[in-house]
C-alpha cells in the first residue's frame, strides 16, 4: 500500500512554515481538491482531499505538529482515532520499528524512550497488554484486485465493554496492585560477575495493568470486554493478488482491561475467473478458434478486464499460437504499470459433419495433395 506522504510535502510548504502561510496553501489547494468543485476525477479528488486535509489539521495545530516534527506520522497516528493525544496511544504501535522508523534522525531523551519500552526491555510496556490480533481470510474478484475495491466485513471480536469503559470495574475505581504498586512492571536484578543486570517484565499478578479489580462489572464480568460483530472497512489495492496481508491498525481484540487493540490481518484470495488465469501480473486466455479462420486469418474479439479488444489473427496461425496483449494485464501492485494478455488460440475442430461438409473437406483434402507443409506422422525408431 501506498507510503503516508509527508504533510509539508502534501501542502507543499517548507518546515519553518508560519501558521498563515499553512493557511493560505491549504485554502489554495482545498479549491483545487475539494470533490465538487476538482478538474479531477471524483476518487481521485477525494483521496488528495482527505490527505490535504489531515496533513493540514496537524501542521495548523501547534501541538501536534511539535509531535509531527518529533515522531512523523507515527506521533499523530492516534488524532485519527478520534480523542485526544495520550502517551499511552504509542502502545498502539505493536510493531516496534514502525516507531523507530518515526523517531529515526530525531533526538529522543531516554525519559521518553523508557517510557515506551518500559526501561531496558523494549517489549515490555507499562500498562495492560494489548489485544490479540486477528486473522481474517477474504476473496476478492479478478474484477476487484484489477480496479481496486472498498469491502466491508462483518468482524466478530473482543471490544471494551460500554458498561466499564474497558475499566472492567462497576464503579470505575481501581486500586493499584499490591505486587507491582500500580506500575504493571516488575523489576528483577541479577549480578553477573562485576555487571549487573536488570530485566523488567510485565507484573504476573495484574498482568501489566498495575491495578486491583475489587467490584467487578457485571456485564463483562471484570475483564473490561464484551464480544460484537464489527462492520470492518478494508481497501483492496489495485493490483492485490492472493496471499496479500492487509493490516487494519486497531482493529483486532480489545486489550484486556482497556489494553490497546490488536490489528487485524486481512489475507486475500483471489476467486477464480471465468475466463483468465492470472499468471503474475500477466493474465493467460484461451480463445477458440475454426479451421478456417486459422487457415485464412480473421480479427476476433476477445474479453479484457476492460472492455473487449480485437485480436488480429493471421492467415496460416498454427494451434496453440500464443498473441501478447501489451499493458491489457494486471496492474503492479507497486505500480510498475501493467502486464499483459496472454491470448492463445486454440482450433477448435467441429464434431458433427454432414454428409455434404464432410465431402467437401475430402475434395478439400484431394486439392491439397501432397502440399509442403502437410503433417507427416513421425517414423517409428526400431
Ligand atoms: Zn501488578
Ligand atoms: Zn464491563
Amino acid at each position: 500500500m501506498a507510503e503516508k506522504r509527508d504533510y509539508y510535502e502534501v501542502l507543499g510548504v517548507g518546515k519553518n512554515a508560519a501558521k498563515d502561510e499553512i493557511k493560505k496553501a491549504y485554502r489554495k489547494l482545498a479549491r483545487e481538491y475539494h470533490p465538487d468543485v476538482s478538474k479531477l476525477e471524483r476518487k481521485v479528488a477525494e483521496e488528495k482531499f482527505k490527505e490535504l486535509s489531515e496533513a493540514y489539521e496537524v501542521l495548523v495545530d501547534d501541538e501536534k505538529k511539535k509531535l509531527y516534527d518529533a515522531y512523523g506520522h507515527a506521533g499523530v497516528q492516534s488524532t485519527f482515532r478520534g480523542g485526544g493525544f495520550d502517551w499511552s496511544d504509542f502502545t498502539h504501535f505493536s510493531d516496534i520499528e514502525d516507531l523507530f522508523s518515526g523517531l529515526s534522525g530525531f533526538g529522543f531523551s531516554d525519559s521518553i524512550f523508557s517510557q515506551f519500552f518500559g526501561g531496558s526491555s523494549r517489549r515490555a510496556r507499562a500498562g495492560p497488554a494489548q489485544g490479540a490480533s486477528l486473522r481474517y481470510d477474504l476473496e476478492i474478484t479478478l474484477e476487484e484486485a484489477y480496479r481496486g475495491a472498498e469491502k466491508k466485513v462483518n468482524l466478530p471480536h473482543a471490544v471494551p465493554c460500554e458498561e466499564c469503559k474497558g475499566t472492567g470495574s462497576a464503579d470505575g475505581k481501581l486500586e493499584n496492585c499490591d505486587t507491582c504498586g500500580g506500575s504493571g512492571q516488575v523489576r528483577r536484578s541479577q549480578s553477573r560477575g562485576f555487571a549487573q543486570y536488570v530485566t523488567i517484565s510485565a507484573c504476573p499478578k495484574c498482568r501489566g495493568t498495575g491495578t486491583k479489580n475489587t467490584n467487578p462489572c457485571k456485564t463483562c464480568k471484570g475483564s473490561g470486554q464484551t464480544q460484537k460483530t464489527s462492520k470492518i472497512e478494508i481497501t483492496i489495492p489495485k493490483g492485490a493478488d492472493s496471499g496479500m496481508r492487509l493490516r487494519v491498525r486497531g482493529a483486532g481484540e480489545a486489550g484486556p482491561r482497556g489494553g490497546p487493540p490488536g490489528d487485524l490481518f486481512v489475507i486475500l484470495h483471489l476467486a477464480p475467473h471465468k475466463y483468465f488465469v492470472r499468471d503474475g501480473n500477466d493474465l493467460l486466455i484461451e480463445i477458440p478458434i475454426t479451421i478456417s479462420q486459422a487457415v485464412l486469418g480473421d480479427e476476433v474479439k476477445i474479453p479484457t478486464m476492460d472492455g473487449n479488444a480485437m485480436l488480429t489473427i493471421p492467415p496460416s496461425t498454427q494451434s496453440g499460437t500464443i498473441f501478447r496483449l501489451r499493458g491489457r494485464g494486471m496492474p503492479d501492485p507497486r505500480g510498475y504499470g501493467n502486464g499483459d494478455i496472454l491470448a492463445r488460440v486454440v482450433i477448435s475442430v467441429p464434431k458433427r459433419l454432414t454428409k455434404e461438409q464432410k465431402s467437401l473437406l475430402k475434395q478439400l483434402d484431394e486439392s491439397l495433395g501432397d502440399y509442403a507443409e502437410k503433417p507427416r506422422p513421425p517414423e517409428v525408431m526400431r
